[in-house]
């Protein structure tokens, strides 16, 4: 069961989305204080929050200061729960790290279904869990990276699919050479090695602050868990 934390002054509101919430199959946690939410969310824990309701106007500090605060150390979704037009403007306009918003007054159950629809977009498939950057489409032998869609050779995008299907895992030369030049007699463990180089170029086309390929001396290569 997921936690959602919801960060609302305003009790009833908090309670009508805490049912809402629960109705629905999550598990509602609710702190009225902005300071409080950034406690929550820093605790961390079995029960940490999947997703944040962040109501703007807060007793302590705004929301979107609690937002700011919040980015320095967490990527959790948060939806604003905003009562003005001039806030919406910040939320949209201003890249403050918001996923979504909900204006003032809402229908609790359209809250559930954008946390949902929040919750599912950024639900990882399940290849790219450990290697986010990357998105495995087996069935057209192709690969996209940081969105961007991969031109490999045969071999580069085995290889790289190879690596994706065992990620944080060092595979050696031999073993490499075993799935992906599956036949090819006479490869060289230096053929390995070229073609891990120019599928990093490509990589590096795409995002040249990433290199989630990593070479271990003497073992071999492992796709980095990020
Ligand atoms: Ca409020």
């Amino acid at each position: 069961m997921q936690t959602i934390l919801i960060v609302e002054d305003e009790l009833a509101i908090a309670d009508s989305i805490a049912y809402a919430l629960r109705t629905d199959g999550f598990h509602p946690r609710h702190v009225s204080f902005g300071g409080a939410a950034l406690e929550a969310m820093r605790a961390g824990g079995a029960d940490a929050p999947a997703l944040v309701v962040l109501d703007v106007g807060l007793p302590d500090m705004n929301g979107f200061e609690v937002c700011r605060q919040l980015r320095q150390f967490s990527n959790v979704p948060v939806i604003f729960l905003t009562a003005r037009s001039e806030e919406i403007d910040r939320i949209v306009g201003l890249e403050i790290g918001a996923d979504d918003y909900v204006t003032k007054p809402f229908s609790p159950r359209e809250l559930v279904a954008r946390v949902r629809v929040v919750l599912r977009r950024l639900a990882p498939p399940p290849v790219a869990a450990a290697s986010a950057h990357f998105e495995l489409r087996a069935a057209e032998a192709r690969i996209r990276f940081r969105g961007q869609p991969l031109e490999l050779t045969r071999y580069e995008y085995l290889l790289l699919k190879t690596l994706l299907e065992h990620p944080a895992h060092v595979l050696s030369r031999a073993q490499l050479m075993d799935r992906v030049w599956d036949g090819a007699r006479d490869t060289l463990e230096r053929t390995v090695d070229a073609h891990v180089k120019s599928l990093r170029a490509k990589l590096r086309a795409v995002d040249p602050a990433l290199d989630p390929i990593q070479t271990h001396r003497g073992m071999g290569y492992s796709l980095v868990a990020a």
